[in-house]
């Protein structure tokens, strides 16, 4: 590892990257991680930024989507609109398929609707699980979270050390835009995006678990919408208690 990436890892401490543009800080991920990079897309709208910016620094940059077998079917066509476009594929991590069938047969094919507890052990098994193999091996990923996207994640850092995953360097260039500049960027672009957003979708999820909202409500409303605000992470993003590298 060179002097790069000594300084970007000895600079992953709370607001220290947080005068760098996106660009710039995907640019550098890519230098500094080359094949330990890899990116967690779910195509939602700040998804194919990041996408952009990725593969315009390195075309056969790491790309996975977590495929948990209840995505929209609109999510699927987008997947294949974005191959098309940047001339590649991508890498689908699914859920293990003895864990699924335990799932399924304690808690049936919906039972995630009956208890925030239900809820988890899906997303633990759908999209928890895949995500662990997705990123072991590597050193760093990239996410499209922002901070204004829910009250859980106000306090969300353009980098941090996920501690979940192996103490590896998790980055969010977009932690602190707001939802009109991402929408800039997809238009001045042409970038495609998910159909459901034009539907009133914000947010894009499972399918029956994510549904459209009105403009007044928070950008997550319509993600597990039956849950209080606080509840809604799937424990893909959970924080990590020391923040050590
Ligand atoms: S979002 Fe819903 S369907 Fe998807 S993994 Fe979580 S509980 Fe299961």
């Amino acid at each position: 590892m060179g002097a790069e990436a000594t300084l970007l890892r000895s600079a992953v401490v709370p607001g220290s990257l947080d005068s760098i543009t996106a660009e710039t800080l995907v640019r550098r991920a890519v230098q500094e991680f080359g094949a330990g990079l890899t990116f967690a897309c779910s195509f939602g709208a700040e998804d194919m930024v990041i996408m952009d910016m990725l593969l315009a620094a390195d075309r056969n940059a790491s790309v996975f989507v977590l495929d948990t077998g209840r995505l929209h079917q609109e999510t699927h066509d987008l997947i294949a609109k974005a191959a098309s476009r940047w001339d590649r594929q991508f890498t689908f991590f699914v859920p293990e398929a003895g864990a699924l069938e335990a799932l399924l047969a304690a808690q049936g094919t919906n039972g995630f609707y009956d208890s925030v507890e239900a809820r988890k052990a899906c997303c633990r098994v759908r999209k928890v699980e895949p995500l662990a193999r997705a990123l072991a091996g590597k050193t760093a990923w990239l996410t499209g979270l922002r901070r204004g996207q829910s009250v859980t994640r106000t306090e969300l850092a353009v980098a941090e050390v996920d501690a979940a995953h192996g103490g590896i360097v998790k980055l969010n260039p977009l932690a602190e835009w707001s939802e009109v500049r991402v929408w800039d960027y997809i238009r001045e672009r042409g970038l495609p995006y998910s159909t459901l957003h034009d539907r009133g979708f914000p947010s894009v999820g499972c399918a029956p678990c994510t549904r459209a909202v009105r403009r007044i409500e928070e950008l997550r409303s319509g993600r597990w919408w039956w849950e209080e605000p606080e509840h809604k992470e799937c424990g893909l993003h959970g924080r990590a208690p020391n923040y050590t590298i």
